[in-house]
């Protein structure tokens, strides 16, 4: 038996329990009938949860957050198209190289460490009219939230496509993506909505499948084609096997997600958020993101105190039965990322953290901070 471990983590997240439970169901087939009423609750569900209208095409694709991601640019991107994309962190890296990937030219809108993209920059980049914008909402890598409303904006009143990486703010921040204009977006199970990994939940807007019906050339990338996508999804045709235990876990972790109420989960981020940084600030910790409105909550990126030592700390904490992530790439060593997407987000969690954090560096009064810094955001 391996022990349980705490995940506090920027994925995977602890797994909501009614998920969990779901895992246990018998497996039925993949065209079974009742599988397909299941899916058509799930497809409903995530029009609701990415406010995507009713004439969006919603599923899961049969892996994880990154194949989400690659499906966008597949289908929606033919070799010599322009695309311009955000890149403040490895993920924005990450689409640029896919889309490279697919034959687009790719113009890059970069930022400094730690900052959010700037608008002014996007809007220069936008000057002509290219095939798609792409941005990621939640920067996990530095966590750093850009504004997706205000970046798909500026592609408003252009044939551009834009698609919005939701995969560390979907289902726990604020995101419409009809109201913001947005025409493809994509998450991974583990994320914000606390399944198991392997399912990518995706939306296509109207405007975005329109754009798929009309291209030159096949979609490159067979296995999460839109249409063969659709065949199965909507008119329940055979496309590929599709993992019918991951459905059934994500279906329950969807309605618990909806049932608890979209604004009441970004209320409950947000909150646990500010009262974990006020209690870290108390003992020399700080945000790594400087401006307040360029934070991402799900994420939670800090500086250490220099008294802190990043891999030694983290290992003890690990011994102890909690998982947290160091910094990547130029952050390493400097920062820690505390994850707060779906179930981590819990008071419980975090104070059994600041519990062991204390007894790790000697500091006896940690828990008893985040729960005074608690009542007073919840007062
Ligand atoms: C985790 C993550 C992904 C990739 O998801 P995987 O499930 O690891 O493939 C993509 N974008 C962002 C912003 C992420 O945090």
């Amino acid at each position: 038996m391996i022990p349980p471990v705490l995940l506090l983590t920027p994925g995977p997240t602890p797994i909501q329990a009614d998920a969990q439970t779901a895992l246990q169901k018998p497996m039925l087939g993949h065209m079974d009938p009742a599988v397909f009423a299941l899916n058509t609750r799930v497809q409903h569900n995530l029009r609701t949860l990415y406010g995507s209208g009713e004439r969006a095409f919603t599923a899961l694709l049969a892996g994880t957050g990154s194949l989400g991601m690659d499906a966008g640019f597949a289908n929606l991107l033919e070799k010599g198209d322009e695309v311009v994309v955000c890149a403040n962190g490895s993920f924005g890296y990450r689409m640029a190289d896919m889309a490279q990937r697919y034959g687009a030219r790719v113009t890059l809108v970069e930022a400094p460490v730690g900052r959010a993209v700037a608008l002014e920059d996007v809007e220069k980049a936008m000057r002509g009219e290219p095939k798609m914008l792409a941005v990621v909402h939640g920067e996990t890598s530095t966590g750093v939230l850009n504004p997706a409303p205000e970046i798909a904006a500026l592609a408003r009143g252009k044939s551009t496509l834009v698609t919005v990486d939701a995969v560390t703010t979907v289902g726990m921040m604020p995101f419409h993506m009809l109201e913001w204009g947005i025409d493809y977006s994509y998450t991974g199970s583990q994320k914000c909505l606390s399944a198991p990994p392997g399912v990518a939940p995706i939306a296509v807007s109207e405007r975005a499948l329109e754009a798929f019906a009309g291209r030159k050339t096949k979609a490159p990338l067979w296995y999460a084609d839109f249409q063969g996508l659709r065949d199965y999804w909507d008119d329940h045709a055979y496309h590929h096997t599709v993992p019918v235990q991951l459905h059934y876990a994500l279906d329950a972790a969807l309605e618990y997600a909806l049932l608890e109420g979209l604004e009441n989960r970004a209320l409950r981020v947000q909150k646990l958020t500010v009262a974990i940084l006020e209690t870290l600030g108390d003992i020399g910790f700080t945000p790594f993101v400087e401006r307040p409105e360029e934070r991402l909550p799900t994420v939670l990126a800090v500086r250490l105190p220099k008294s802190v030592d990043d891999a030694k700390v983290r290992v003890e904490l690990r011994e102890r039965g909690i998982s947290i992530t160091g910094g990547l790439g130029a952050t390493t060593g400097l920062i820690w990322r505390l994850g707060l997407m779906g179930e981590s987000a819990r008071p419980e969690h975090y104070l059994r953290f600041m519990r062991t954090l204390g007894d790790i560096l000697g500091i006896r009064s940690l828990e008893s901070k985040l729960e005074e810094h608690l009542g007073a955001v919840m007062a």
